[in-house]
């Protein structure tokens, strides 16, 4: 078949590749690429965050994880298999196992670096956006067509694929997707351990991260409903608590070298499903690198079926 994906995003890029994999004609046209996109700002590890509906979402990120890992074993991907730790709300001895592992194993250990409390402990790939989305890129047949759409039912092909992240509110008329602001500040790696990604998701206000690149740490966060259409804005704020909190729990961060902003295109549902010649494929929240082979897997499902 002849496709159309509009996005050069980690969805696009990836729905591109998995559908080529499966033999179609794939052309790719999208407004930017790399450092141009929202997935280039992101930390990425492969962690649930920020995305529905649970059940699907757990499915994805299963599918995409053991994909990350196979990837993991070409050092140019910029994958690598670190030792996840998301820090538990669940109280008791036995707590039920959180929805976002429903198809993975975890368990429940001590956590590190944060004294006294438990933590979810699990394997979880880390993606280094810059390396992997050139790596993409570098394995498509389809050459980027550098363009902005403004209507997808224009565009040529059996199937065009919306894969346009939270410009999709405009372009698929959707109020449903907004901008939730992410914020992270990089850092010479220090003495830290580069072999563990730690996020602390209890207070919203203050949630931290430390996601461990080959020489650089990217530690964040923060998750901020933002004005659709407003440009993303670094809090100097939210760098300097981001810092502190990562001082307080001792840990042994370097130099400064830049912070990023990004808006993660947040939809309380994922948005997979066709629409006459649209696939759309946009909403992944905070978990686009978690889910992304998953989805495009799907996407292929859907192009033909009858
Ligand atoms: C600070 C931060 C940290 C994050 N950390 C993680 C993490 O650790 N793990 C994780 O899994 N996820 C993480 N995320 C989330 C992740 O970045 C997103 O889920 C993901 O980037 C969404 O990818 P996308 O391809 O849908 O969108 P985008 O990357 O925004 O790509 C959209 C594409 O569509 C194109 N486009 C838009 N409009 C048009 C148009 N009209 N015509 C043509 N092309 C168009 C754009 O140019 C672009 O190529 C993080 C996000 C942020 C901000």
């Amino acid at each position: 078949m002849q496709i159309t994906v509009v996005g050069a995003g980690i969805i696009g890029l990836t729905t591109a590749l998995t559908l080529e994999e499966q033999g179609h004609t794939v052309r790719i046209v999208a407004a930017g690429n790399g450092p141009q996109t929202t997935s280039a700002v992101a930390g990425a590890v492969w962690f649930p965050y920020r995305a529905g509906p649970p059940a699907k979402v757990a499915a994805w990120s299963s599918h995409t994880r053991t994909w990350l890992e196979q990837l993991a074993h070409d050092p140019e991907a910029g994958i690598d298999l670190l030792t996840g730790y998301e820090i538990t709300t669940e109280e008791g001895l036995h707590p039920p196992i959180p929805w976002w592992a429903a198809n993975i194993e975890v368990t429940r250990e001590p956590a590190p670096v944060i004294d006294g409390h438990m933590a979810w402990k699990f394997h979880a790939p880390r993606v280094e956006p810059a390396r992997f989305l050139r790596w993409i890129t570098a394995r498509l047949r389809a050459q980027i067509e550098h363009r902005a759409v403004f209507d997808l039912a224009a565009e040529p092909g059996d199937a065009v694929i919306n894969c346009t992240g939270l410009a999709a509110r405009e372009l698929a008329g959707d109020d449903l997707i907004y901008p939730l602001l992410g914020q992270i500040v990089i850092t010479d790696p220090g003495t830290v351990d580069l072999s563990v990604s730690i996020t602390d998701h209890r207070n919203a206000d203050s949630i931290f991260y430390v996601i461990p690149r080959r020489d650089e740490l990217v530690l964040g966060g923060c998750s901020l409903p933002w004005p659709p259409g407003a440009p993303a804005e670094i809090n100097p704020e939210i760098t300097a608590r981001i810092l502190d909190q990562a001082r307080s729990l001792g840990l042994a961060v370097g130099r400064v070298r830049t912070e990023r902003v990004g808006l993660r295109p947040y939809r309380l549902e994922v948005r997979l499903e066709r629409e006459g010649r649209i696939i759309h494929n946009y909403g992944h929240g905070g978990a686009g690198f978690t889910m992304c082979r998953g989805c495009a897997e799907e996407v292929a499902a859907m192009v033909t079926a009858p």
